[in-house]
């Protein structure tokens, strides 16, 4: 695998790599790797000739500082991880490189940020998109892959995508769960074992929410959601409710939707996590 540092050096790997119409799939990240970045490279190394993932902590979506300084980092692991995974470049820039030259831009997101995580982390939208952007620009893949963990952002970039006919196709990609739920995630790291056994409720009032959906209101669902998380009173909600699968749109009502999305975030000791699940009529 090659470590590659520098933009313009990333930018000419992958004008190499699409010589003779061949396709590079570009995974991005924050690194600490976990199963769940690995399928992202797995489903892009199945839909494309090579692959890319990017490591980056961005420092324009973190709105809290101690976030940010606490991040998990570990470069050395990450890259025997992914080389061990078949991806064939690691694009690891430093800040002043992905910053150089750069002005902030102001995207439309369409009101998509309006709820959910958007009014608890003012400006992170913005600052995954302007990254996201960035690193498109450098690194020009054909497919971008991304995680339906982060719901959210998955729809904000998918919207922003089309608004400025970006030419990267955005593929979805299915949630990675730990075997009793709990979703991968980096801050997870940080979670005691205590606290570990605690943040399993987010699934669980997922999955209760998913089965009172079946025969259940909006105002039913949540409440059975909500019974289950308040099961654990050491795990601080930040928000549940159920949306819109496209427009993530809060409901009170399903209409005549066969599908919807419940989403919740939650502080688990010093960590915020967010899940969220399909829910089925
Ligand atoms: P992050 O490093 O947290 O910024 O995540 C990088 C990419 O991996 C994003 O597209 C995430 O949505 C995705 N991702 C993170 N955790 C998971 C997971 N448990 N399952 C699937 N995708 C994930």
């Amino acid at each position: 695998m090659d470590f590659i540092p520098s933009p313009p050096t990333i930018t000419e790997w992958s004008a190499k790599a699409r010589i003779g119409g061949r396709t590079v799939g570009f995974v991005p990240t924050m690194g600490a790797l976990h199963e769940g970045h690995l399928d992202l490279v797995h489903r892009a190394k199945a839909l494309c000739d090579h692959v890319v993932c990017s490591i980056f902590v961005n420092p324009l979506q973190f709105n809290n500082a101690e976030d940010l300084r606490h991040y998990p980092r570990q470069m050395e692991q990450d890259r025997a991880l992914l080389a061990e995974a078949g991806c064939d470049a690691l694009f690891a820039p430093e800040k002043e490189a992905i910053f150089a030259q750069f002005t902030p831009t102001t995207y439309d997101l369409g009101g998509l940020d309006g709820f959910w995580e958007g009014p608890s982390r003012p400006g992170h939208f913005q600052g995954v998109v302007n990254v996201v952007e960035r690193l498109f620009h450098f690194v020009r893949p054909d497919h971008a892959f991304f995680g339906e963990k982060d719901r959210q952002q998955l729809t904000i970039i998918r919207h922003v995508g089309r608004d400025q006919l970006w030419p990267e196709r955005i593929v979805p990609c299915p949630t990675v769960r730990a075997a009793d739920g709990l979703a991968l995630s980096s801050r997870n790291a940080r979670l005691s074992l205590e606290e570990r056994k605690q943040a399993t409720v987010l699934h669980r009032a997922l999955l209760h929410a998913a089965t009172s959906a079946f025969r259940n209101s909006v105002e039913e669902t949540s409440k059975a959601a909500l019974e289950t998380l308040s099961t654990v009173p050491e795990v601080r909600l930040d928000h549940f409710g159920i949306a819109d699968v496209d427009t993530l749109e809060p409901l009170t009502a399903w209409g005549k939707r066969t599908e919807a999305v419940a989403l919740v975030a939650a502080f688990v000791g010093p960590v915020r996590l967010i899940d969220n699940i399909t829910l089925r009529r």
